[in-house]
Order: structure tokens, then C-alpha cells, then sequence
């Protein structure tokens, strides 16, 4: 068996979730027709307090969409120097939309100063491309970015006339984590409310094999609908997958809980192991930096062993609804040995490790 941990995006649609897929009423969504993809948009709209929202083949095509839907040719948006838009989606908003990146230093909590955004905003002037909308991404490494961030950095964006857009891939893990005994549906409209668009992953920790939604104002998905045709997302019956992503709206939201549960097991258990510094966990993904640049064996030993996880110096464990307590106490032994041990070839020899 395989302890997957590299990322929530492993997951695999459960019985009951192929289940209502199988039965979904379908139609032809370029026409609007397709019931489902239909009931999906207006249940996602209707969480996010948004008018409208637009079922998508990927978050990445959805992020793109929102850029190209708030910002014309010539036009810029700030963002995070790390943020996924700007380093980890092609460059897309540049090759595709010809919006200029303006990315701005982040500290650890994925923060851009407020100062640097403000210098950053180009005053009106055929010498610069126009300034037109700031984009934030939470939860930023698996936290939750602070109720009075995402209050200053909108509240200042919307001073300078700038739009706002939310990376929310993994919007509900935020939620989730800062419901703090409130309902779930109010943490996300506490987060959402600061934005004018939010995309949202299912395919993430809510367990959909295929699909993000893009939630914004009647006109934004006007103008993302046209994108998203351009870019090749006009997709036909796609409700056999929007029922995925309902059934984990309905299912795989509150059951988070449960990830983090085990992502904290897991930084407990690693917890005075010498050689591994473990980060914070918030929600479900434990960085660990492990000392000497023992990282990559370590990495490969726990494959070898059927403990899959990424990284280099720090090694990054994403826990999900493919795996359980069992699986992450296994991922604990094995880390365990192989950070106390000299040589792993001499305990793998003797045995020292079952078969998983
Ligand atoms: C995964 C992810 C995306 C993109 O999702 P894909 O569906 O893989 O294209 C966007 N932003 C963030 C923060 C993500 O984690």
C-alpha cells in the first residue's frame, strides 16, 4: 500500500461519489443546458455570496480566466513573488492575456507589504502599464492568511481603484480552520466577502477527481465565460463532473477537519526527532526541513518504502481523505528510522522495515 502525501490532488473519487456522477442529468453546457453544472454554479455562488459563478476544467484555467476577465492587454496586477498564479501557472496571464505581473517579495505568511503594494501601483501615465488589480492566495503554504491582511491589502487596493481576486484553491481548508465554533458557511464568507472574485479547487481536499469554479459579479463571468471558450474550457456534458463537485459540497467540507486532525498527528509525531524542524500546521500540509541536506535521501528512502512526499530541504506531507491514522503512523516509523539510523542499507537488510 502507498502512503500518497505529496499532494490532496491524489485523491480518488469515492463509491458514492462515482455514484452521483453516474446518475447525474446531463445536457450540453455550451448551450447552458447542462442541469447539473448548472445547480453546481448556483450552489457555489450562493456559498461565496457571489452572482455568478463558472464551472472550470482546472484552477489553473480559472485563475487565468479571472486575470484576463478583470484586465485587458497593457493592464498589470500585483502579486505574490510565490504565489501560484504568477510562478507556478506558465506565466499564462502574460503569454495569454498579455497582462504584465508586477510580483512583490511575500514573508512567511505569504503577506506583500502594504507599503511595497502601494509603491507598486503605477500612477496614471502613458509611461506605465495600468495598475488594475491585486491578487492573494489563501491558505498560503497550508495557513490561513489573518482576517486583518486580507481587510488592509483589499481596503487598499479599493482606494486605488484596484479590483481584487482570491486564489482560493484551498479556500474551505482555510475555512474550516478558522470556523472556531462558528459555522463553516460563515468562515468563508468572513474570507470571500474581501474580494470581487474568488476560484475555488475542488479537486483538492474536497475530493473531486476534475474541476475548480470562478465566483464573481454577473459581468466578471460574462467577460470569463467568453475566456474560458477561448482558452478550450467550454466543456459539453461536463456535469458527470460537476456532480463530483457537489457531492463533496455536500460531503467532503466539514470531514477538513479530519486532514488537519491528521497533518497535527503527524507534526506531533515528528515533533524531537533530531535532524527535522517541523513548521507550523494550520491545516492539512506539515513542512519539515530536514538538516544537513538529508532532505532528498530521506525522500527517497520513504519512497522506497511506500511513502510518497516532495520536497527538497523541506519536505512538504499534504494529509487527505487517501489516507488515515495508519498510514501516517507507518510515515512516522519510517521517518523515524531513517533519521536514527546510519545506515538505512544496513537496517533496510535486516529488516527493519515492513512491507507496505
Ligand atoms: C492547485 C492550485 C491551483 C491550480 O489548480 P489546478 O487545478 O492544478 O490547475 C491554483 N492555486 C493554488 C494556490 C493551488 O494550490
Amino acid at each position: 500500500m502507498i502512503i500518497d502525501l505529496r499532494s490532496d490532488t491524489v485523491t480518488q473519487p469515492t463509491a458514492a461519489m462515482r455514484d452521483a456522477m453516474l446518475k447525474a442529468p446531463l445536457g450540453d453546457d455550451v448551450f447552458g443546458d447542462d442541469p447539473t453544472v448548472n445547480a453546481l454554479q448556483e450552489r457555489i455562488a450562493q456559498i461565496t455570496g457571489k452572482e455568478f459563478a463558472l464551472f472550470m476544467p482546472s484552477g489553473t484555467q480559472s485563475n487565468l480566466c479571472a486575470l484576463m476577465a478583470h484586465c485587458e492587454r497593457g493592464d498589470e496586477y500585483i502579486v505574490g513573488q510565490n504565489a501560484h498564479t504568477y510562478r507556478y501557472e506558465g506565466g499564462g496571464a502574460a503569454v495569454l492575456g498579455s497582462i504584465q505581473p508586477q510580483p512583490l517579495a511575500q514573508n512567511t505568511s505569504g503577506e506583500m507589504a502594504l507599503a511595497d503594494i502601494a509603491a507598486a501601483i503605477k500612477p496614471v501615465d502613458c509611461h506605465f502599464a495600468r495598475t488594475r488589480l491585486l491578487a492573494l492566495e489563501n491558505t498560503w503554504n497550508g495557513h490561513p492568511m489573518s482576517q486583518a491582511y486580507l481587510a488592509q491589502a483589499t481596503g487598499l487596493a479599493r482606494q486605488h481603484g484596484l479590483a481584487t481576486h482570491f486564489d482560493g484553491a484551498r479556500l474551505f481548508n482555510a475555512a474550516v480552520a478558522q470556523a472556531q465554533g462558528g459555522t463553516v458557511a460563515d468562515s468563508v464568507r468572513r474570507i470571500v466577502d474581501h474580494f470581487d472574485s474568488v476560484s475555488v479547487c475542488f479537486s483538492k481536499g474536497l475530493g473531486a477527481p476534475v474541476g475548480s469554479a470562478l465566483c464573481g459579479s454577473k459581468e466578471l463571468i460574462a467577460k470569463a465565460l467568453r475566456w474560458r471558450k477561448v482558452l478550450g474550457g467550454g466543456l459539453r456534458q461536463s456535469g458527470i463532473l460537476a456532480a463530483a463537485a457537489l457531492h463533496a459540497l455536500d460531503h467532503h467540507v466539514d470531514r477538513l477537519a479530519d486532514d488537519h486532525a491528521l497533518a497535527q498527528r503527524l507534526a506531533q509525531g515528528l515533533l524531537g526527532i533530531e535532524g527535522l524542524s517541523v513548521r507550523s500546521v494550520q491545516t492539512n500540509i506539515v513542512f519539515v526541513d530536514v538538516a544537513d541536506d538529508r532532505g532528498p535521501a530521506l525522500l527517497s528512502d520513504l519512497k522506497a518504502h511506500g511513502v510518497l512526499a516532495t520536497g527538497l530541504i523541506g519536505l512538504r506531507f499534504v494529509t487527505h481523505m487517501g489516507v488515515d491514522a495508519e498510514g501516517i503512523d507507518h510515515a512516522l516509523v519510517c521517518i523515524r528510522r531513517h533519521m536514527g539510523s546510519q545506515s538505512t542499507e544496513a537496517s533496510r537488510a535486516q529488516g527493519a522495515f515492513g512491507v507496505y
